[in-house]
């Protein structure tokens, strides 16, 4: 185990927590993959252009012995594979939602994936349950922590631990 990541979870269709408890198994059982600490399920309001049920939303952390592009592709498995999530409204509600945050202090920008994660220093859903384990961690780019570029958002959307 060489790397380490932070992963976010959301779902906003079907039993949502269910799901992310799924969704936490599934990512356990990834050869090479150690998860090492979970955040609290928070409630959000939905964020964007498409009008929506809430979500569900929480944040990893594993240790992983993969690349990003190898973990990239085991998250799409487990998304289109366990949950049948479908792409057709971009931005829409999906059973479940795996994304790569921070994959080491990596900056990586290509067809396929972008990390650091493009936005998540605009969402408080991430950045409050990311907060809850990592605080102090610092973003590559941005070069604040966690917690700094938390409480420089202004109040925003709902986010409440469930
Ligand atoms: P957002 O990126 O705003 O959270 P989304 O999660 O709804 O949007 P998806 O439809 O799930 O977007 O993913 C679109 C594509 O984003 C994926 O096919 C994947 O190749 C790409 N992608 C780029 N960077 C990342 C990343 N850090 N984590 C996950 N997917 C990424
Ligand atoms: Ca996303
Ligand atoms: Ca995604």
């Amino acid at each position: 185990m060489n790397s380490i990541a932070y992963l976010a979870l959301g779902s906003n269709m079907g039993d949502r927590e269910l799901n992310l408890l799924r969704a936490v198994a599934e990512i356990g059982k990834i050869r090479d993959v150690r998860i090492t600490a979970l955040s609290g399920f928070y409630d959000t309001e939905p964020v964007g252009p498409v009008t929506q049920d809430p979500f569900i939303n929480a944040v990893l952390r594993c240790e992983i012995s993969l690349g990003p592009h190898q973990l990239l592709d085991e998250l799409q498995r487990i998304e289109t594979g366990v949950f049948r999530r479908s792409r057709d409204i971009p931005q829409g509600p999906r059973t479940m939602d795996l994304d790569i945050l921070f994959f080491d202090d990596l900056v990586i920008s290509d067809d396929r994936l972008t990390i650091p994660h493009p936005r998540l220093h605009q969402r408080r859903f991430v950045l409050v349950p990311l907060c809850e384990i990592a605080p102090d961690l610092v973003h590559p780019l941005i070069r604040d922590s966690v917690k700094t570029i938390l409480d420089s958002l202004p109040a925003g959307e709902r986010v409440v631990r469930v």
